[in-house]
């Protein structure tokens, strides 16, 4: 069972949620697809036993065969290629590696090469497999690596796999979401929160994946997010009180359910009910 973890921005909790019910679980994947800052890892401290490079074909000119016919330009969505100066440009920045430009050269001038673009870090903490995508500095797509990611996630299978989605909306986010049985959004009780909480409910409807909403710093008074859940009947799942305790454990990398019975039981009822919903 494959459960995302999403929120519309970051700092609204969505790594704590993920990190403190891959925990709960009696066997289960963590996985980190956060590839630009990804920090679940720093919760699980996990024995490192596997690190994959993540590389993707770039196109490699030969300029001796280049006879300057453009088709190849003409050809690329992106805009990636550029003739000028009698060479032809990659932009391997703005590059999609279709591999389209390589099939329409006549002359056969374009071939592939790899390019590293990041790595997938593998490792165990007690129950937990942690996996961890990292994206280098400066890379356009984190989506091959979130790839990668998966296609390792399956070879483990386990019963649960928690996926920590990046923050937002974007298409990294739709891969990370892409084969989940069940989406969980992470709110912020404010109108900023709202207004991010209802930008990832509509790309999961979109998905038509089942969704419920953990409403995190939660205190008595006016909430937007949760009067967006009610208005919108959207199920909200449980409530994560605001409380200082929570938030120094938290950023001392503490896991709450191993730190407090009170939070193992909190988050243990969590993935009880999203298992539940599930099924
Ligand atoms: S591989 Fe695709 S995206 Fe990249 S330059 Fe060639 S046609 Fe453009
Ligand atoms: S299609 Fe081939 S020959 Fe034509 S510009 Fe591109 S690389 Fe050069």
């Amino acid at each position: 069972m494959k459960i995302a973890v999403l929120s519309g921005k970051g700092g609204t909790g969505k790594t704590l949620v993920s990190v403190n019910l891959a925990y709960s679980a009696e066997n289960s994947s963590y996985i980190d697809c956060d590839v630009e800052e990804p920090n679940g890892f720093l919760y699980f401290k996990p024995k490192k036993n596997k690190t994959k490079k993540i590389n993707v074909k770039m196109p490699f000119v030969d300029q001796e065969k280049c006879i300057g016919c453009r088709k190849c330009v003409n050809f690329c969505n992106f805009n990636a290629l550029a003739y000028t100066g009698k060479r032809l440009l990659v932009f391997e920045d703005i590059c999609h590696s279709c591999g389209g430009c390589t099939l329409v050269c006549p002359v056969g001038a374009i071939s592939e090469k790899d390019k590293d673009i990041g790595k997938i870090e593998i490792g165990e903490s007690g129950n937990v497999s942690v996996f961890t995508g990292i994206l280098n500095i400066g890379e356009a797509s984190g989506i091959p690596v979130i790839k990668g990611l998966m296609r390792e996630v399956e070879k483990e299978n386990k019963d649960i796999n928690i996926i920590d989605c990046p923050p937002g909306s974007a298409c990294i986010v739709m891969e990370s979401i892409n084969d989940a049985d069940y989406c969980i959004l992470v709110a912020e009780p404010s109108i900023f929160g709202a207004h991010n909480l209802e930008m990832v409910y509509e790309l999961v409807t979109l998905f038509k994946k089942p969704l419920g909403v953990i409403l995190n710093k939660y205190s008595e008074g006016i909430n937007p997010s949760e009067i967006f859940c009610n208005e919108n009947n959207i199920n909200i799942l449980g409530k994560i009180y605001y409380s200082e305790e929570i938030g120094n454990l938290n950023s001392e990398g503490n896991i709450l359910a191993a730190e407090k019975e009170e939070y193992k039981k909190l988050f243990s009822s969590l993935l009880e009910k999203i298992v539940k919903e599930v099924e």
